[in-house]
């Protein structure tokens, strides 16, 4: 029986994962390796990793977790979670079930990217959902925002302080409201059609222009990276993006004993929040252990 199994062995799982060790406990991290942020080179903003590839941030968080003798780690994919008596069951995808006391959910979310050519390719290359992270590389050059749907628009209105900003409607026009906010903030709208996207980051339009950018940006669909969440049938909140799981200030969820952090349980994620999340879970788990 291990005290803590972590489902999601990436920022979050493996902060929340540290914390446990370093207390005796013995954890389980199941982890399937799809970090969200895996086709980006770079991962910024995080303090005292600024610029450092994303994949080498999880491996040494990886390394420092399983240093501990009470961490371990399997490179598999949760499939289902029952309540048991003193806890919970896991099955993974091999049908191997293991026992927890306590679970946190750090699985991180899905980017569901619109059906446009060019675009999935690109994804953290040239084409950006967050300003914070990918925003100053672009050196202040012309930036081009795809539009989504409603929320959109408030990503154009953020944009300038970045770059010259063009807004690609997409159907999903700006009210009259929204059109004088862009022109406050220098916005200029072009409602024509975009074809596909294609070089760096030049958008083809249905009329044959063909306008290059430093950078794209769009704001893409999000869900919850496992289905057996709503399963559990836990109280979500909906954010601008999707949905996320409502936890309150231990990070424990509507479930007893199931805690959960990172981008699943949050509205909007970084690098450096789901660190700060996962610690917070652990603390609430470990608590849990502790006094309940
Ligand atoms: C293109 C792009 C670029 C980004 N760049 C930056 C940046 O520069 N700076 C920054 O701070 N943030 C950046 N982000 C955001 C950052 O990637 C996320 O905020 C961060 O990865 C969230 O960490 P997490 O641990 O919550 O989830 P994730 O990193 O997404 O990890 C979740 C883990 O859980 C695993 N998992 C899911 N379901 C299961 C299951 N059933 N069983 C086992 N394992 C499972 C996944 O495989 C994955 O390994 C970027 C995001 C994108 C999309």
């Amino acid at each position: 029986m291990h005290d803590v199994i972590i489902v999601g062995g990436s920022y979050a799982g493996l902060a929340a994962a540290l914390q446990l060790v370093r207390a005796r406990r013995r954890v389980l991290v199941i982890d399937a390796g799809i970090r969200r942020n895996r086709n980006a080179a770079h991962s910024h903003g995080f303090l005292g990793h600024d610029g450092r590839d994303p994949a080498e941030i999880a491996a040494r968080g990886r390394a420092e977790v399983l240093a501990y003798p009470t961490a371990k780690l399997l490179e598999t994919r949760a499939e289902s979670v029952a309540r048991t008596e003193n806890g919970f069951g896991v099955t993974v995808t091999n049908g191997e079930r293991f026992e927890g006391k306590r679970l946190i959910l750090a699985l991180g979310v899905v980017d569901e990217l619109p059906n446009l050519q060019g675009v999935a390719e690109r994804w953290g290359r040239s084409i950006f959902h967050c300003p914070y992270c990918h925003g100053y590389e672009l050196g202040g050059g012309r930036i081009g925002v795809l539009a989504t749907g409603a929320s959109s628009v408030h990503q154009a209105l953020m944009l300038p302080d970045w770059g010259e900003v063009t807004y690609f409607t997409r159907g999903f026009d700006p009210t009259s409201d929204e059109r004088k906010d862009l022109d406050r903030r220098g916005v200029a709208i072009e409602p024509a059609a975009v074809a596909k996207i294609e070089d760096h980051a030049t958008v083809r339009l249905e009329d044959g222009r063909a306008p290059s950018f430093a950078g794209l940006f769009l704001a893409p669909r999000i869900r919850i990276a496992s289905s057996f969440v709503a399963d559990l049938g836990l109280e979500m909140d909906e954010g601008p993006l999707g949905p996320f799981i409502r936890t309150d200030m231990t990070k424990e969820t509507s479930m007893h004993d199931v805690f959960a952090c990172g981008d699943a349980a949050m509205a909007a994620g970084s690098v450096a929040l789901a660190v700060g999340d996962g610690v917070r879970a652990a603390l609430g788990a470990h608590r849990s252990l502790m006094f309940r």
